[in-house]
This record gives structure tokens, C-alpha cells and sequence, in this order.
């Protein structure tokens, strides 16, 4: 170009970006036009001999310089040009006359002095280096660091500044400027896609200020220069292999690029693009490359309704717990949401947390709302594994008599609300929503990710019930990694009986309640194996946290000191005081309740072999597995395993059922079945104490939800809310450990307790079915760490999917995938 920065008579001009290695798009700071001054716009102004060109550049230089080297309010500036452009009777910013343009930059340094109490820097150098340090300050904006958060980018990635020498597409009505791709990036479509403006520098686009034209117009008034961009497309996505971006910027009739970078995308159109590229008279990448561009975002996007748009005002922040949109008028109860339901009003259930007792109003809600509790916590997993978008922990907000407060703002029983269960955002009003509709890539995806991770890491689902079991077979589960009969035992009808079961005085009462409860669970557990059928079921015998079972005391305290307890009530709170516990999660749960109980999991076997052999007389083939939880010492796992052992006898020593389907041939034989029995891992002495446990256990899962509570010592109820933010903001955590496994503690107790337990016993399946069986980071730790399955809610299946066959791809396959030799491997899972 044969010019110089500062040279008066025909100056370098150049720009200065930033060059981070993710795209931000609008979050970082460019500045334009560098190297004007007072003596070089005239230079500029000659040389080019246009001199509204030369003070349009300058003005646009100061107002620029000003607000993001000087951090100086940029309306001052704004409406100055506003009125010049009134002035001179044009709504054109090329329109305006140089005269003003003079008398613009005039001002301009004028309003610089005035703020700062210097004049604006003539030099040069002194200005590059001011730019420079803005555009690298930028990485530590508010927006940048809001926008990185939110990607999940690295702080400490940190970005280089690009000087660029620059090209004008404000010279004149021969230039332009734009942002193209080289694919649709929102539909994924082929062809050239952008905008652009003729006459206008690139902050002109990406402002929004004035309307840009689409790309197609441009054949029609450059046609040049469209032949040449769509070869250049062409070229760029040979040379990356991928959809890109590009920056362009067209100076009397010549075509200049700025910049290009792999482009982002919707969700819809990765997914098709991906599979297109795969093609041969496409780019031809491999079907590894396509699975591995695909991420837990774009799928969520497809799979879930979103809000549609962005720049919605939050109201309340909390935690994304179920990802998804959903929008409704607020109700505070379980029975004031079911109600207005069932008047056909759409709804969003806010609770300052949830329990079994509001599962009726869960289930009637778009969406739900949780001052309190962490990404485990009730009103979290049960969302999840419904697939209802959920926003937990939302510590702002305070619940009075039927309103909700946060911050300014109060919102009263029936308003709106929007909320985003992946970002945690909650918006008062309704927002516009877009529909979850998987396009047909979605499945050609997910079928090459099942072939990558065969044999390697098998995925399932925790579900409960016969329905989710369905669905989640649809999207893809290979079994049932967790079936929590605590579940089962949610609804309305049911909850009375688990109560009196835990209330019962009498052994009589006891045993009474226990048979009611075998009749439901049989039909439950029939048309989750049918659901199944051939697929392995894991079945978790009752695990209730006591506390999530019983009616809030401090509710009934607070009823009897006002309005006073029925007589049924006053039985319910004196034996909710009796079982009360000051810590309920390290208290009478898991198999510990079946030590104290021992015909609980007697009859939970019995009505799960009942079921199981029905299903074999209707000619099915249950896969059953049975699995205990919170064990701790191989004493208690195996007394519990007697206990199933022994049910399992007396139920194939039974006469075989009869076929209950017509036409379906009675099966032979006594319908003799066999299970495995295992048990979860949930606590730091059961990892460690693997090998003695895996002696009475054929199979681990590790309960990560559990195991992190425990071995954080975090209670996953409480700390998510209260602390978690200012630990991230600290950097005392690199990310929640309830969301994404803790690879050096956590991680590494999983890697242990995998390696121990198989050290007795080499056949030991193991798998996890903590929430973080759904989280992609955490599943290629368990990849890493020779785990065979994972298992999460039905939802977050096709993400475990994916990124378990991505687990694969970073990691390569086991030595002899497909058998059991896998399990020789002996890579740590992490070191971190
Ligand atoms: C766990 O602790 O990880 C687990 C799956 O059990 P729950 O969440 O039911 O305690
Ligand atoms: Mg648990």
C-alpha cells in the first residue's frame, strides 16, 4: 500500500481489533480510522480528493476513539450527528454536507477536552498505543466476560489486538461494506448468505443503525464483485472445511476481506450442515468431523422450545436446571397451579423450593421457579427427567403472600413470566418462544454417534415411570440406569401410603401399608419393563431422604398456632417431629432405612419379580437388575442382598403367572428368572472400600450426586444458591461440581472405586447415574476412568449420545471394543 501512519500527506489508516480465539461476536472493541489527525484529514481529504470522505472518517475516528479508548458516553456524540443530519435536511449519513462534518469534528474534540480535560491526541502513536490497551482491556468487559460465562470460554484464554491497515467502504457510492457467509448460518442452507451497505463502514452493519441488503443484491449493483466473494466462499470453505464468516469491505469497486473465522450457528443449521458436508460432492469431512462439530447447545436448541431472539430484560437469575423456554402466569402453590391448569391458563409454578407434595402442580406447569435449592435438588431432578424447563435457586426472589419479589420489581399471582431453564434467566412478561422440532439431521447425527461409541460407552436413562421410559427409549436410551421407586410413589394418591408405611406403629400397620404399596409398584414396574422390554432395567430400591416423604413441620406448626390441626394432622406432624432430623440427607436414607425396616425391600423385590414374570409370560424378556442404595460397608450389602436373594427365591419358586394378553403362548418352565443385584457408589468410604463391596455386588453406579455432596461435604440442597456464585466468581471452583463431576476429587474417587471393585472382580459392570450422566464434560471423565455406562434424565439423552461418542473420538476406543477386554484399561481419569 506504500503508506505510513502518520505521514500528513498521505496517511496509513488502520484499524484495531481484537483476535480472541472464539468468536464473541459485538462483545469486544474495535477501533476504526486510527492515525487521523488534524494535519492528515487534510492529507487524507487531498489524496483522495474527497474531502467529505476525509471528515466523515475523522468524525467517525473521535466519536469512536472517545467511547472506547476514553470510555466517554457516546450519546453526546450521537446526537450531535443526529442533528446535523436534520440540519442539512437528510436522513443519510452519507448525505452530510462536508461543512458540518468540519464543524462535527470540531465539536466532537470539543466534547473530548471538555470530559477528559485534554485535547484529543494527535499522535499517532499515542493513539495506537491508547486502541491497542482498550481492545485488550474489552476481554475484561462486563459483556465479554458475561458472553464468555455463558459459552463457557476460558477466562484466562485472553485474545490478541490485530492493526489492520484499512480499506473505506464510506469513500463513496462505489464501495460498501459487509458481513457474509458462506452458508445460511440459521438454516444451514447452501449458497451465500449476509448483508450489506453501500457507502458505510462496518460498524454501520453491525450497529443495526441503517437497513442493510441482502447479499443476492449485490450481484445486481457489483456484480464483480459478487462473482469474486462467491469464489472466495468457495475457496474458504474447501480450505476449513467448514461453513465461515467473513468481513468484507468493497472500496471504489475493488473487494477487500478483513476477516473470516468458522462460522457460528444455530442449532437446526449444524445439525444440517453437518450432514450435508458429509457428502463427497460436498466437502466430504468424515462422519467423526461431522459428529464432533455438534454440541450439547445446538441439540438442547432442537429438542426444546427457546426463547426466540435475544435482549430480554432479566428479571430474576438463577440456576439453569432443565434447559428449554417456557412461559406462564406465576402461581405460588401446587393446588393454585394445578387449578388454573385446568382452566385451560398456561402456567409457571415459583416455590421457594419444591417437595413430593407439589409434584401434582409440577406436572400442570410450563415451567418452574425455585428460590431455593441447588441443580440436584427435588424441584431440579424431577423437572429434568419430566423434560419441564426449570429455574432453581433464584436467590433474589422473595415470595410474600402471593407475590414475588425481585430486586424492584414485584410480580402478583397470575403474571407472566418467561423463563429459560438452560441460562437460568428468568423475564417478566411473556417472550416469544420458537418450537422444538428435531429436523431430520437430528437423527442422522445421533445414528453416526451410536456407531463411534458401540461398544465403547453405552447410554441410558434414570426413569421412573412406564411413559419416560418410553420416551426415553425413543430418544435412544439402551436401558435404564436408574429407576428410583421413591419416584413411583409421588403422586397424590400415592404419597399417603409411603407415609403411613414410615409412620406405621404396629408391625401390622407396617405390613399393611407395604401391601398396598407392592399392588402399585407391580403395575408400575410392568409397564416400565414393557417399556424396556430387552433392554436392562435397574431398579433402585426405596431411597427416601425421610424429609422429602413427610409434611413440613414448620407448615403444620405454623397451621396449628393459627387455625389448629385436624385430628389427622396433629397424628402426621406428632410423627413428622418424631422422625425429624437435623441433617435428613446424611440420616435415615438408602438401604439404612431397609436395615430398619426389613420387609420394605423384601416387597419391593417381590412386586418387581411379579412383574418380571408376567412380562415373560406375555412372552417379553425383562433384563432385570437390581441395585441398593448408600451402601457403605460389604456388611450391609450383603445383608441387603440376602434379603433380595431370598425374594427373588420365593418369587421363581412360585407358580409361573399366566399369560394376561390373548393369543400369547404360556411360557414353559416355572418362568425361573435371573437379576443381578449391585448398588450404588454414593459416598467416599464405598468408593474406597470397592473391593470389599464388589465382592457381594455385580454391578457399581455411581451416584455422583451423592458422592459429590458427600465428598465436598456441600449439601446439595442448600450451597448451590447461596454460595456457589461467589465460589465461581472467586475462582475458588472452576465450575459447579454438581453440574460438571469434579475431576480431582470427585473424578478421582470414581476412577478408584472402578479400579478397586474390579480388582475383585474383573466382570464388574459400572456404571453412573448422578445427573452428571448428562453433562458432556463429566461424561468423558467417565469415559476416561473405564466406566460402561451412563445414565441420565430421558431429555438429556441424545446429548449423552453424542458426547459419549465424542468421549471416544478424544480419548480412542477401548482396546477390543465391543468385549469385555476394555476393561483393562488402566488411564487415569484425570489429574486435576
Ligand atoms: C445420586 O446420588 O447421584 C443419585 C443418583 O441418587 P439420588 O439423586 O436419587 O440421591
Ligand atoms: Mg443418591
Amino acid at each position: 500500500m506504500s503508506k505510513s501512519v502518520g505521514d500528513a500527506d498521505d496517511p496509513l489508516l488502520v484499524s484495531v481489533r481484537s483476535g480472541a480465539k472464539f468468536s464473541m461476536p459485538g462483545m469486544m472493541d474495535t477501533v476504526l480510522n486510527l492515525g487521523l489527525n488534524d494535519d492528515s484529514v487534510e492529507g487524507l481529504a487531498k489524496q483522495t480528493g474527497d474531502e467529505r470522505f476525509a471528515f466523515d472518517s475523522y468524525r467517525r475516528f473521535i466519536a469512536m476513539y472517545a467511547r472506547i479508548v476514553l470510555d466517554l458516553p457516546g450519546e453526546e456524540f450521537d446526537s450531535l450527528f443526529e442533528a446535523a443530519k436534520e440540519l442539512a435536511g437528510t436522513t443519510s449519513d452519507a448525505k452530510v454536507p462536508v461543512e458540518l462534518l468540519r464543524y462535527l469534528v470540531d465539536s466532537y474534540q470539543q466534547i473530548v477536552e471538555r470530559h477528559t480535560g485534554a485535547p484529543f491526541p494527535q499522535k499517532p502513536d499515542e493513539q495506537l498505543r491508547g486502541a491497542i490497551e482498550a481492545v485488550f482491556r474489552s476481554w475484561n468487559g462486563p459483556r465479554a466476560i458475561a458472553y464468555r460465562d455463558r459459552e463457557r470460554i476460558a477466562h484466562d484464554l485472553g485474545t490478541a489486538v490485530n492493526v489492520q491497515a484499512m480499506v473505506f467502504g464510506n469513500r463513496d457510492d462505489n464501495s460498501g461494506t459487509g458481513v457474509g457467509f458462506t452458508r445460511d448460518p440459521a438454516t444451514g442452507t447452501k449458497g451465500a448468505y449476509g448483508d450489506f451497505l453501500v457507502n458505510a463502514q462496518g460498524e454501520d452493519v453491525v450497529a443495526g443503525i441503517r437497513n442493510t441488503e441482502p447479499i443476492s443484491e449485490l450481484k445486481k449493483q457489483f456484480p464483480k464483485v459478487h462473482a469474486e466473494l462467491t469464489a472466495i466462499f468457495d475457496r474458504l470453505e474447501k480450505h476449513y472445511k467448514d461453513m465461515c464468516d467473513t468481513e468484507f469491505t468493497i472500496e471504489q469497486g475493488k473487494l477487500w476481506m478483513l476477516q473470516t473465522r468458522v462460522g457460528k450457528r444455530t442449532g437446526a443449521a449444524a445439525l444440517k450442515m453437518a450432514v450435508d458436508m458429509v457428502r463427497s460432492n460436498d466437502l466430504g469431512i468424515s462422519k467423526a468431523e461431522a459428529v464432533s462439530r455438534i454440541t450439547e447447545d445446538h441439540l438442547d436448541s432442537v429438542l426444546h422450545p427457546q426463547f426466540a431472539g435475544s435482549g430480554y430484560e432479566t428479571w430474576a437469575k438463577g440456576l439453569g436446571a432443565s434447559p428449554g423456554a417456557a412461559v406462564g402466569r406465576i402461581y405460588f402453590t401446587a393446588d393454585d397451579a394445578a387449578a388454573a391448569a385446568a382452566r385451560g391458563e398456561q402456567v409457571v409454578l415459583v416455590r421457594n423450593e419444591t417437595s413430593p407434595e407439589d409434584v401434582h402442580g409440577m406436572l400442570a406447569a410450563e415451567g418452574i421457579l425455585t428460590a431455593r435449592g441447588g441443580l440436584v435438588s427435588h424441584a431440579a431432578v424431577v423437572a429434568r427427567g419430566w423434560g419441564k424447563p426449570a429455574v432453581v435457586g433464584a436467590e433474589v426472589l422473595r415470595l410474600g403472600d402471593h407475590t414475588v419479589t425481585a430486586g424492584e420489581v414485584m410480580l402478583y399471582e397470575g403474571d407472566w413470566v418467561s423463563l429459560d431453564g438452560g441460562a437460568g434467566v428468568v423475564v417478566a412478561g411473556q417472550v416469544p418462544l420458537t418450537a422444538a422440532e428435531p429436523p431430520p439431521a437430528f437423527a442422522t447425527v445421533l445414528s453416526w454417534a451410536d456407531e463411534i461409541r458401540k461398544g465403547n460407552l453405552a447410554v441410558r436413562a434414570n426413569a421412573d415411570t412406564g411413559e419416560d421410559a418410553a420416551n426415553a427409549r425413543r430418544l435412544g436410551a439402551e436401558g435404564i440406569g436408574l429407576c428410583r421407586t421413591e419416584h413411583m410413589f409421588l403422586g397424590e394418591d400415592r404419597l399417603p401410603v409411603v407415609r403411613r408405611m414410615i409412620l406405621a406403629h404396629s408391625p401390622s400397620d407396617e405390613a399393611e401399608a407395604l401391601e398396598e404399596l407392592r399392588l402399585v409398584q407391580r403395575e408400575d414396574f410392568l409397564s416400565i419393563l414393557e417399556a424396556m422390554d430387552g433392554l436392562p432395567v435397574t431398579v433402585r430400591l426405596l431411597d427416601p431422604p425421610l424429609h422429602e416423604f413427610l409434611p413440613s413441620t414448620w407448615e403444620l406448626a405454623h397451621k396449628e398456632a393459627t387455625v389448629g390441626l385436624t385430628p389427622e394432622e396433629r397424628r402426621l406432624y406428632d410423627a413428622a417431629m418424631a422422625w425429624r432430623e437435623a441433617n435428613p440427607m446424611l440420616g435415615t436414607r438408602g438401604v439404612r432405612l431397609g436395615v430398619i425396616k426389613p420387609g420394605l425391600y423384601a416387597m419391593q423385590v417381590r412386586a418387581l419379580m411379579e412383574a418380571a414374570r408376567q412380562r415373560v409370560a406375555d412372552g417379553g424378556h425383562p433384563i432385570v437388575e437390581i441395585m441398593i442404595p448408600l451402601t457403605v460397608t460389604r456388611e450391609e450389602m450383603a445383608l441387603a442382598r440376602r434379603w433380595v436373594e431370598e425374594a427373588v427365591a420365593a418369587a421363581n419358586a412360585e407358580a409361573a403367572p399366566k399369560p394376561t394378553r390373548r393369543g400369547t403362548k404360556a411360557a414353559t418352565g416355572r418362568g425361573v428368572l435371573e437379576v443381578s443385584i449391585g448398588t450404588m457408589i454414593e459416598t467416599p468410604r464405598a468408593a474406597l472400600r470397592a473391593d470389599e463391596i464388589a465382592e457381594v455386588a455385580e454391578f457399581f453406579s455411581f451416584g455422583t450426586n451423592d458422592l459429590t455432596q458427600m465428598t465436598f461435604g456441600f449439601s446439595r440442597d442448600d450451597v448451590e444458591g447461596r454460595m456457589m456464585d461467589a465460589y465461581l466468581e472467586l475462582g475458588l471452583l472452576p465450575r459447579n461440581p454438581f453440574e460438571v463431576v469434579d475431576a480431582g476429587g470427585v473424578g478421582e474417587l470414581v476412577q478408584l472405586g472402578t479400579e478397586r471393585g474390579r480388582s475383585t472382580r474383573p466382570s464388574l459392570k459400572v456404571g453412573v447415574c448422578g445427573e452428571h450422566g448428562g453433562d458432556p464434560a463429566s461424561i468423558d471423565l467417565f469415559y476416561r476412568a473405564g466406566l460402561d455406562y451412563v445414565s441420565c434424565s430421558p431429555f438429556r439423552v441424545p446429548v449423552a449420545r453424542l458426547a459419549a461418542a465424542q468421549a471416544v473420538l478424544a480419548s480412542g476406543p477401548r482396546p477390543g471394543a465391543g468385549a469385555t477386554g476394555a476393561r483393562k484399561r488402566s488411564s487415569r481419569a484425570t489429574s486435576g
